[in-house]
């Protein structure tokens, strides 16, 4: 599966709001979006109508650059959210909570849901203790999300866990090992668990058309 390889502060600007899409960066000074907050390419000659399309595009382009997916996925997740019990637009947030990358990010293992994916798809995550390197495994109450071996003695995962542990960034629904190396799913994530201002049913009236 493709995925967006630019320069992603560019994404930020163009939604106007912080995405947190370069991990522990975003928190600091350094974040580009504090200075600078314009959308990317040269300005419109006129002012942009705000119309109920564009706002739509905008909402649904916010969640799939947060969670890091391209169309046809997210338009299966939207399929797939439709098939299930309960509010369309909650569904599909919670399915994509449940992506494996997603909760490897939600763990503290990794500081960005891009390096959460590198971790993945590079082997060094096992659930239940096999190796899953696909990042849209969708996790399942009691899966253990663990690191390989390989990564345990990582300085990288080491101050990750420690600043999400620090800055208490771990759900509720995970329950996260005394040594920092595993994390188990106590339940499923819910649309509480979605903690950046999203317009879900605005999504769902645009696939709806
Ligand atoms: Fe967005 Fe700021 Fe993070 Fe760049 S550093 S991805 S602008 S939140």
């Amino acid at each position: 599966m493709g995925r967006y390889i630019g320069p992603v502060c560019r994404l930020c600007r163009r939604e106007g709001l912080k995405l947190f899409l370069k991990g522990r960066k975003c928190s600091t000074e350094k974040c580009v979006f504090n200075h600078r907050k314009n959308p990317p390419g040269p300005p419109p000659r006129r002012k942009p109508k705000n119309s109920g399309y564009t706002v739509q595009l905008r909402e649904k382009q916010k969640v799939k650059r947060i969670y890091g997916v391209l169309e046809r996925q997210f338009r299966n997740y939207f399929e797939k959210a439709q098939r299930m019990k309960g509010i369309t637009g909650e569904n599909l947030l919670v399915l994509l909570e449940r992506r494996l990358d997603n909760a490897v990010y939600r763990a503290g293992f990794a500081s960005s849901r891009a390096q959460a994916r590198n971790f993945v798809s590079h082997g060094h995550i096992r659930v239940n203790g096999k190796r899953v390197d696909i990042s849209s495994y969708l996790v399942e109450v009691g899966d253990v999300i663990s690191v390989h071996e390989s990564l345990k003695d990582n300085e990288i995962l080491k101050a990750n866990v420690e600043f999400a542990r620090g800055m208490g960034l771990i759900p509720d629904w995970l329950d996260l090992a005394e040594d920092g190396t595993s994390a188990k799913v106590l339940k499923l994530p819910t649309r509480e668990h979605v903690d950046i201002p999203i317009k879900e049913q605005v999504i769902i009236e645009l696939y709806s058309k």
